[in-house]
């Protein structure tokens, strides 16, 4: 599917919409969840027009991929999780209930997060 340039973090990364910004370098920017589900909430978005994992592992340079996953140790480590520990999320498609089209990993912790899902049997 092609990438949907009106989604809402596209329009982040063009600085047509206010975000609070956690990190950014050349690969990817980070900013604050504006619905936290945890003390920390942060959303690492990749730079390029990726809407999902399929797409950025097909389509981003070696370069770009590092770079991405770098800055979400980043990000970790600038929000002072990695001592308590963390959980990264990344819902992709229909099934992962991904909200938005552009690739994103939430970074969640500052409190124990629980076990990871309901069992699907509950
Ligand atoms: P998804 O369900 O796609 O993994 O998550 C999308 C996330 O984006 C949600 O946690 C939601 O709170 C967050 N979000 C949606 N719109 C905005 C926005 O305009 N600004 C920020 N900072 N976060 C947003």
């Amino acid at each position: 599917m092609a990438y949907d340039d009106s989604n809402i973090f596209a329009k982040i990364l063009r600085g047509e919409i206010p975000s609070d910004t956690v990190y950014e370098d050349n690969w990817a920017l980070a900013f604050k969840d504006i619905s936290p589900r945890a003390p920390v909430h942060v959303l690492v978005i990749p730079k390029g027009a990726y809407e999902n994992m399929e797409a950025f592992t097909r389509d981003a340079s070696d370069a770009e991929i590092a770079g991405f996953f770098r800055a979400i140790t980043k990000v970790a480590e600038l929000t002072e999780v990695t001592t308590g520990g963390y959980r990264l999320i990344a819902n992709n498609g229909a099934d992962g209930n991904q909200e938005v089209p552009h690739l994103h990993y939430h970074v969640l912790g500052g409190r124990n997060l629980g076990s990871m899902l309901k069992r699907f049997d509950d």
